[in-house]
């Protein structure tokens, strides 16, 4: 038997395998390795969640960020952004549209502005919650201190995230401006999970600078960590940011990081992201082919929707939100899967009513998992 197929079924049996071992696992990658990768962890997927896909409607509500990541199309240097921001209307109005398509989960996502401060998207939130209440909310708003956190939780938000991008410090300071740390993130993260949000973190898959050892610490830290969600998606570079003349990540190594992911946790909620879609017409297809069980079409609407450009050629900027809904559907059948269109909430909290408020939220509330503990017991009442 080859390395990579008993490191395969060590993987599937263990749910891990040493820093060593999924070094070897990534770099022993064959098309006849993969095809067998994915269809233990397509197996071990729909054991947990049969043939449905999740969907989630991704709402980009603003692209002002005070952050300057090196790989980012909106960081702060980038002069060229036309920048623009929703009012908390606008986002009701297309969380509403997205109601109507059949949308049980929402996704706000942003930059980090502080022109849309944490008491206005506090407000935002519980007036999604007021109006939507079969619905969860999915924040994405990047690095913020742990009482602003709790106050989004308190407001109703559901989960969080927030990708820790490379777990290794040094490589994660060749991506970032000195400020900030994958500390600070990992940090970000742990509180996240304490305050009883479902979290999700995740990296980027060909940054520069990455190899299947640095891979091999990030999947030590999912492991560690054990987020409700991990998402993942080809580097792709951006004309206007110094990695501009990068090479683009591969699709073929992110699907079978999908498939490593999906045997660590076949409980995970695993998104086939838009980069992927981005870098190959087909790519959210082969991903859920692979082992993702999310897609995450965008509501953003028409008139910004070009404007929140992470990376060059990005997908589905011209398209009306009511289209990408069916293109979705239609491209999940094509592959003999279905949009299942519940909330969609981690296997841990359907045990707990999922329509329940969050607790009472100090800065310390919240159950933390023991480190390294099977997902503890469901934070929410
Ligand atoms: N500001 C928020 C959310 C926006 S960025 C935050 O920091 O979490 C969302 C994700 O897009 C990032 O975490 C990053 O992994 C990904 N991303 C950014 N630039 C990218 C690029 N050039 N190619 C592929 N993915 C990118």
């Amino acid at each position: 038997m080859s390395t990579t197929r008993r490191l395969t079924d060590e993987l599937a049996r263990e749910g891990t395998l040493t820093a060593r071992g999924f070094a070897d696992l990534i770099r022993g990658r064959t098309p006849e390795s993969a095809e067998y990768l994915f269809s233990l962890a397509s197996e071990a997927r729909d054991r947990v969640f049969g043939k449905g896909v999740f969907m989630r409607g991704l709402i980009e509500f603003s692209n002002h960020c005070r952050n300057d990541c090196l790989y980012c199309g909106i960081r702060r240097s980038n002069r060229l952004v036309e920048r623009y921001r929703l009012t908390p209307e606008e986002i009701l109005e297309t969380c509403s549209a997205g109601h109507s398509l059949g949308f049980r989960t929402f996704v706000l996502q942003s930059g980090e502005d502080p022109g849309f401060g944490p008491g206005l998207v506090a407000e935002t939130v519980s007036r999604i919650k007021a109006s939507f209440p079969d619905s969860a909310v999915t924040l994405s708003l990047g690095e913020h201190p742990p009482e602003t956190y709790a106050l989004w939780r308190a407001a109703g938000a559901d989960r969080y995230l927030l990708r820790h991008e490379t777990r290794n410090p040094e490589h994660y300071a060749s991506l970032h401006p000195r400020d900030m740390t994958v500390a600070t993130r990992v940090k970000c993260l742990r509180t996240l999970k304490e305050l009883g949000y479902q979290v999700g973190c995740g990296f980027m898959v060909g940054s520069p600078g990455q190899t299947p050892e640095l891979l091999a610490e990030d999947l030590l830290f999912i492991r560690e960590l054990r987020p409700h969600m991990v998402g993942i998606g080809p580097f792709i570079p951006h004309r206007d940011t110094p990695l501009a003349s990068a090479p683009p990540g591969s699709v073929d190594e992110t699907l079978y990081l999908l498939g490593i992911l999906r045997l660590m946790d076949p409980r995970l909620l695993i998104p086939a992201t838009t980069a992927l879609g981005t870098l190959d017409g087909t790519g959210r297809e082969k991903g859920v082919a692979a082992g993702a069980n999310v897609i995450m079409p965008i509501l953003t609407p028409m008139g910004v929707r070009g404007k929140y450009l992470l990376y060059d050629n990005k997908i589905c900027t011209g398209d009306a939100s009511s289209a990408c809904r069916m293109c979705v559907q239609r491209r999940m059948e094509s592959i003999g899967r279905e949009i299942d269109t519940a909330r969609g909430d981690h296997p841990d909290l359907l045990r707990a009513s999922p329509c329940a408020p969050p607790a009472s939220m100090s800065t310390a509330g919240g159950t933390p998992a023991a480190p390294g503990a099977a997902p503890g017991p469901s934070p929410l009442p």
